[in-house]
C-alpha cells in the first residue's frame, strides 16, 4: 500500500557561533541526508536574510528553510533534530531554533511574522507565543533566540529572488587560507555577468567571493537563476579540493529590508527602511571620513551618518539644506558619545534644490569681482573704480543628481540591491530537478 505523503516545511537558524559552523552548512547536511532518503523537494533550499541592523545576529542574518514532500515525516523530523543539535555551536554561543510545520499552505500570520522579521526586532516572548498559539513542533536551544529566524524563514514570500551557490570545504581545511585563482573569479565574471554578480570589485581588484573566517563556506556565487551560478562553479579554479555544494534560493541582492517608509513611531533602534525628508543643513566630514547631517521628516529631525566605505560620502557632502531625499538605512542605537543616528545604506535625491549664494557683485566693464570697501562701505572695482552698493546673487551649478546612489560594490551587504538588479524582479521559479543544485564532490 503506497504511504500518504506529508507535506514539511523546516525552517532553523542560529546554529553557528563566529568561531565555526554555518547555518547553511548544517542545511547542506540536513540536504544531504534527505537526498538518501528520496523525499522531493518543493522548491530549492531558502536562504532567507532577515534584518541586517539587528545586533546579535553572527554575520549576515541569513535563516534557512527547506520544503518537502514525504511518507515518514516522523523519522525525518527525528534526524533533523539530532542534525541540528549534532551540528549546532552551541558552546560557542549559538542559541539554534529549528520549526517544523506540516501542511502544504503556509499560512498568511507566518507570512506577517516574516515581513516584520525583515525591518524590525522581534522578541523571543513575541516568537514564543506564535509557536504556542499555532502549536507548532519546535526545539529551541540556548536562549532560543533562533526560533524568530525560523518562523521568519518558512514565512517568506518571495516576490522577486536570486540564488546563491555555496561551496563547502572539506572539515580538514577549515581554517585555512582559501586559495583561489583570482583571474578565473575575474574571467567567470567577465563571461556571465550581469546573469551573476557581486563576484569580483573590478576597481580594487578584489574577489568578493570567499569569507575569510574559521566557517565551512568556501566560496558563495550570486546569481540571477540556478543554473547561471551553477555554470559559474565550474569556472572557478582552486587550489584546494572542495566537500561539494548547494544552491539556495534568496533574497539577497532584493533591498528587501529597506521596503517600509519609517514613520515616527517606527525610529526604533535596530529597525531598517527607508525616510524621506528634507535636508537642514549643509552635511559635515567628519573624522575618518564619515559625513554627517540632519533631516526634517515632518517636523522630527532625523540625524543620518554615511559612512567612509560606501564611497557614497563623496556624494552626500555635496548636499544642501533644501535637498529633498529618500534614504534607506538602519536606526543606531544612541550610545554615549552619539545620538540616535540613521545609518545611511542608499539614497535617493528626489529634488535638488537651487544653490544661490551671495557674491561680490560682477563689474561689468571689466567682468571682474568687485573688493569690499569695508562693513557696510559697499564695492568698488580695483581696475576701473566702478562702485556697487550690493552683492549679487550667483547660482553655483550642482555637482550631483537627482537619482539613486548607492554603495560601492565591496560594502554591499547581503540584501542591497545592486545597481543593475534595480528594476529587475525574478519570478517565482519551480525547483528543476534536472539541475545538479545539490552536489557532493567524488573524491
Ligand atoms: P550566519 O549568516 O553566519 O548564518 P547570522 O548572521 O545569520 O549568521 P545568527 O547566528 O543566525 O547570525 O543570529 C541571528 C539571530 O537573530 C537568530 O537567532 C535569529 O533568529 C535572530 N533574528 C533574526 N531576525 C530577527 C529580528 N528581526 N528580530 C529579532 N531577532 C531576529
Amino acid at each position: 500500500m503506497m504511504n500518504k505523503m506529508s507535506i514539511l516545511h523546516i525552517g532553523f537558524d542560529d546554529t553557528d557561533s563566529s568561531k565555526a559552523m554555518c547555518t547553511t552548512y548544517l542545511a547542506y547536511k540536513i540536504v544531504k541526508f534527505l537526498e538518501n532518503e528520496k523525499v522531493e523537494f518543493l522548491d530549492y533550499p531558502y536562504l532567507i536574510r532577515l534584518n541586517p541592523n539587528i545586533p546579535w545576529k553572527t554575520r549576515g542574518n541569513g535563516a534557512i528553510a527547506l520544503a518537502i514532500k514525504t511518507p515518514n515525516p516522523k523519522k525525518i523530523k527525528n534526524t533533523i533534530k539530532q542534525l541540528v543539535s549534532k551540528y549546532s555551536d552551541i558552546k560557542g554561543g549559538a542559541n539554534p531554533g529549528l520549526v517544523f510545520f506540516q501542511n502544504y499552505k503556509v499560512p498568511n500570520n507566518f507570512v506577517k511574522f516574516s515581513e516584520l522579521a525583515l525591518w524590525k526586532l522581534i522578541s523571543r516572548n513575541y516568537a514564543k507565543k506564535f509557536i504556542s498559539e499555532n502549536n507548532l513542533e519546535t526545539i529551541s536551544f540556548g536562549n532560543g533566540q533562533g526560533i524568530v529566524g525560523a518562523i521568519g524563514a518558512i514565512g517568506y514570500k518571495f516576490r522577486d529572488h536570486t540564488f546563491e551557490l555555496l561551496s563547502y570545504r572539506k572539515k580538514s581545511h577549515i581554517g585555512q587560507k582559501r586559495k583561489i585563482t583570482k583571474d578565473s573569479v575575474r574571467k567567470m565574471q567577465e563571461k556571465t555577468y550581469p546573469i551573476t554578480f557581486n563576484s569580483y570589485d573590478k576597481k580594487k581588484d578584489r574577489i568578493l567571493i570567499t569569507p575569510h573566517g574559521p566557517d565551512p563556506v568556501f566560496y558563495g556565487l550570486r546569481g540571477e537563476n540556478a543554473k547561471s551560478v551553477i555554470d559559474a562553479s565550474q569556472m572557478i579554479v582552486t587550489a584546494e579540493k572542495l566537500e561539494g555544494y548547494m544552491t539556495f534560493k534568496t533574497n539577497q541582492g532584493t533591498g528587501d529590508h529597506l521596503k517600509h517608509e519609517l514613520e515616527a513611531d517606527d525610529f526604533k533602534p535596530y529597525t531598517s527602511g527607508t525616510v524621506t525628508g528634507t535636508v537642514l543643513e549643509k552635511p559635515k566630514i567628519e573624522h575618518g571620513g564619515h559625513v554627517v547631517f540632519s533631516i526634517n521628516k515632518n517636523g522630527q529631525e532625523i540625524r543620518c551618518a554615511v559612512y567612509r566605505p560606501t564611497k557614497i560620502t563623496m556624494i552626500a557632502k555635496e548636499l544642501i539644506a533644501g535637498d529633498k531625499i529618500r534614504i534607506g538605512g538602519g536606526v543606531r542605537k544612541a550610545s554615549k558619545t552619539h545620538n540616535r543616528i540613521l545609518n545611511v545604506e542608499t539614497f535617493e535625491i528626489l529634488k535638488l534644490e537651487k544653490d544661490f549664494r551671495l557674491v561680490n557683485p560682477l563689474c561689468l566693464n571689466c567682468n571682474k569681482r568687485m573688493k569690499s570697501k569695508g562693513q557696510k562701505q559697499g564695492f568698488q572695482c580695483i581696475k576701473c573704480g566702478e562702485k556697487s552698493a550690493n552683492k549679487s546673487i550667483l547660482e553655483i551649478p550642482r555637482k550631483i543628481k537627482q537619482q539613486l546612489y548607492i554603495p560601492s560594490v565591496s560594502a554591499h551587504r547581503h540584501l542591497s540591491r545592486p545597481m543593475q538588479r534595480y528594476g529587475k524582479v525574478n519570478k517565482d521559479s519551480k525547483i528543476d530537478s534536472n539541475l545538479r543544485w545539490f552536489h557532493i564532490y567524488k573524491n
